[in-house]
């Protein structure tokens, strides 16, 4: 997508705006890649932040203007208020200008990885409760305030778009090894430059062995891994910088902000019918029937359910509409033990699943209602009396009426949420 009407092509090094100096690739959507910068001047602006570029074509920049002006409304709204600053603000904007055209900037407080990665590095088996109880409670204190302050529906709730903060060493630490490489005169691992930050979680290693080996290349002559090892370890004591898969990232003061507002909307102005990432997509949207902040909190139900187990609660197969659908709505009727019949007739595609409150072309005998409680006790090997009150908390959450879901605030009062073990 490095060309006309797509990505800027940027290398670490390159300084924008006069100004903003490229560290390294921080990661990229479907929109835009992000950069970690060093802000040069002293003019108030933050020394580090995330720089995103967006693809130049006409309709990327439309969304763009969308994205910012969004984000202004969240950075002027309320800064006194207990949600904002679980949301990622945005510090600056402006255009660049490459050969593939004019691209929409905007510059970003810095975050660390996501709750993906999180994830990824609990090798998908969940986290400890209370760091998800302090994850939780603070998304939804972000989504209070984009709800009931700043009238905005995020609309792409999940672990991916759910960014841990890491303090300013920690920053600094990612570019002291840019900085190494620099100072051996050797080309950027693709790492820095092509894939994302925080993947891998061997990464380190095969770094400290891709430097090695880019070091020999250069020099002509082999020179022992033990030697440079220790050089480096030195290096890093150095510089302070600690392991890149460090646990703090699961320390129990994690902070996150909720980022990328890229899809996001106005309560009374959509863009879009059909939002949010399939598994965390809710009811009302599948059947057409309007959507709303609630919404949001159906997919902090799902992501809530990840965060513990380290599995997704819903995951459909297929991606081809009917079937996709049909499959997520069978889902969802054997984890709540069935759907209200009055629920299975709103919405443009109700007619298309359901017929006197029933799956169409589904056998009753062939759904198993199996209720997160269960699911959670069976299949996760948790106590019942843990899972009893989370999978009360869940299942307001994921309410299938949207007018009797939690709201973010109830939720964040909610019983589950203030307990502790
Ligand atoms: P999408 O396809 O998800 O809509 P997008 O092009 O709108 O993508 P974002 O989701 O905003 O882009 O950002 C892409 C990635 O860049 C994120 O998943 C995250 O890893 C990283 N990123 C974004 N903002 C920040 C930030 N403020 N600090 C650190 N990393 C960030
Ligand atoms: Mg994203
Ligand atoms: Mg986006």
């Amino acid at each position: 997508d490095y060309n006309a009407g797509g990505y800027m092509p940027v290398n670490i090094g390159d300084i924008l705006k006069g100004q903003y100096k490229v560290c390294r690739k921080l990661g990229w959507g479907h929109f835009s890649t992000v950069w970690l910068c060093k802000n040069l001047l002293d003019d108030g602006i933050p020394t580090y932040v995330a720089l995103k570029i967006c693809k130049s074509a006409q309709m990327f920049a439309v969304v763009a203007q969308d994205e910012i002006k969004l984000l202004r409304e969240t950075k002027s709204m309320d800064p006194t208020h207990i949600g904002y600053k679980h949301i990622v603000q945005m510090v600056d904007t402006f255009k660049l200008i490459s050969v593939n055209g004019i691209h929409t900037a905007i510059s970003m407080e810095i975050m660390g990885p996501s709750l993906l990665h999180l994830l990824i590095q609990s090798d998908f088996r969940g986290i400890h409760l209370n760091g998800v109880r302090r994850i939780i409670s603070q998304v939804l204190k972000g989504l209070i305030y984009l709800h009931d302050v700043c009238h905005i529906i995020h609309t792409d709730i999940k672990p991916e778009n759910i960014l841990i903060k890491v303090d300013e060493n920690y920053i600094k630490s990612i570019i002291g090894k840019t900085e190494r490489f620099a100072e051996l005169g050797l080309d950027m691992p693709r790492s820095y430059v092509a894939s994302d930050c925080w993947v891998d979680k061997d990464r380190d290693d095969d770094l400290d062995r891709d430097i090695l080996s880019k070091y020999e290349e250069q020099r002509g002559q082999s020179y022992p891994y033990d030697k440079f090892l220790g050089e480096l370890t030195d290096f890093r004591r150095r510089h302070a910088e600690p392991r890149l898969n460090a646990p703090m990232w699961v320390s129990p003061n994690i902070e996150i902000k909720i980022a990328d507002l890229g899809n996001a909307c106005w309560e009374d102005h959509h863009f879009s019918s059909e939002i949010q990432t399939r598994q965390y997509r809710a009811l009302e949207v599948i059947l057409g029937a309007g959507y709303s902040y609630p919404a949001d909190i159906w997919s902090v139900g799902c992501m809530t359910f990840e965060l513990a187990t380290g599995e997704m609660l819903f995951s459909p197969k297929g991606d081809k509409e009917p079937s996709a659908n049909l499959d997520h709505l069978c889902l969802i009727w054997e984890t709540l033990g069935g759907i209200p019949q009055y629920i299975t007739e709103r919405g443009t595609n109700a007619r298309q699943y359901f017929a006197n409150g029933e799956l169409i072309g589904i056998q009753k005998a062939l759904l198993r209602i199996w209720r997160i409680e269960d699911v959670l006790v069976e299949k996760y090997k948790w106590k019942r009396v843990e899972a009893i009150p989370f999978a009360g908390f869940l299942e307001s959450l994921i309410e299938p009426d949207p007018a009797l879901r939690f709201t973010a605030s109830v939720a964040l009062q909610s019983q589950w949420l203030n307990m502790n073990d």
